[in-house]
């Protein structure tokens, strides 16, 4: 079934420029949080083990704190660090005045327990939003700091003027971080929501009825352009390694989708840019900044 009004390539979200506008907005909050009341944005990462990606995530994050004018602070315990040190490195960095907000670069070492390490994070310096208390603030639709890379594809739907309210919003995937989240940003935003996942059958059926889909599953181009509804927003959040390929690969098929959707976002270049943008914004809200 085609589309008379759909183009026939979609338009690409640009998740690269769009991020570097927010980090210029951000650059002038922290500016004017400095001259208003003399306070500097402070994230402090905590980093356990020695997970190679992780320890790039946290460079990346801290490299971009100094950019747009933050603070930042590196805390480190070793892979065979126990569950009580860990909550009471958290523990430490709620109760230090200087630290605004806080970040536990996930995943951890498989012995700790993440959730009750996540939980020991208080609410108002949980940037990473993906405390129990922030996720059912979210719920509960209370202001709390909204998970970064779910915030991130609806900053991009914002920013490219994609209205939500209304629409048929499919999202494949329902991970805590991700999938989960960005479907009650969808819900909040008054979108008619469905979660897929690896036991849903005949997945297609689902996608090719939504006008917003967001692919967030893992599973490189596991979306073909044969499942995508003409003129369809399309976010996809997969990263994905692929042998003999170069760089990082979608969960949705580019080449395909581009010429049925109306909005598409690059893998990279797309959802990615935007986690850290909106990890940076937070931090700026939880120092009182705007
Ligand atoms: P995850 O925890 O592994 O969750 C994947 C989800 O996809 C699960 O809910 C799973 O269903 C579902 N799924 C797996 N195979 C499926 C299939 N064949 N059909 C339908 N659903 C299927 O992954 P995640 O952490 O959410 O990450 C998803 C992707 O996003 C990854 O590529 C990751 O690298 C990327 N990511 C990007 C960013 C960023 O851009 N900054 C941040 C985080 C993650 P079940 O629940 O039934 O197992």
């Amino acid at each position: 079934m085609s589309d008379i009004n759909a183009p026939t390539e979609a338009i690409l979200l640009d998740g690269n420029a769009t991020a570097k506008t927010i980090r210029v907005e951000i650059a002038a909050g922290v500016k004017r949080l400095q001259a208003e009341k003399g306070i500097t944005p402070h994230l402090a990462a905590v980093l356990m083990g020695n997970d190679p990606a992780s320890e790039t995530y946290v460079a990346m994050k801290e490299r971009m704190c100094t950019r747009v004018g933050m603070t930042s602070s590196l805390h480190r315990l070793g892979n065979d660090c126990t569950q009580a040190q860990a909550e009471e490195l958290v523990r430490g960095l709620n109760a230090d005045p200087n630290v605004s907000g806080i970040l536990v670069q996930h995943p951890l070492p498989k012995h700790l327990h993440e959730p009750a390490i996540l939980d020991c994070v208080a609410w108002e310096k949980d940037v990473d939003g993906i405390s129990t208390g922030s996720l059912g603030a979210l719920i509960n639709g209370e202001p709390a700091f909204p998970s970064c890379t779910p915030a991130g594809i609806i900053e991009l739907m914002d920013r490219y003027g994609i209205a939500i309210e209304g629409k048929r919003a499919v999202v494949v995937g329902r991970s805590i971080i991700l999938g989960k989240p960005v479907a009650m940003m969808l819900l909040n935003r008054n979108a008619t929501v469905t979660i897929c996942h690896s036991r849903t059958p005949n997945l297609a059926e689902y996608t090719r009825e939504a006008d917003i889909l967001v692919a967030a599953v893992g599973r490189p181009e596991l979306i073909t352009g044969d499942m995508i509804k003409p003129g369809a927003a399309v976010l996809d959040a997969g990263y994905n390694r692929v042998e003999g390929r170069q760089g990082d690969v979608g969960d949705v098929e580019f080449e395909t989708a581009k010429r049925v959707a109306k909005y598409l976002t690059p893998v990279p270049g797309g959802v990615g840019p935007m986690t850290i943008a909106m990890l940076l914004r937070n931090t700026l809200r939880a120092a009182g900044g705007s």
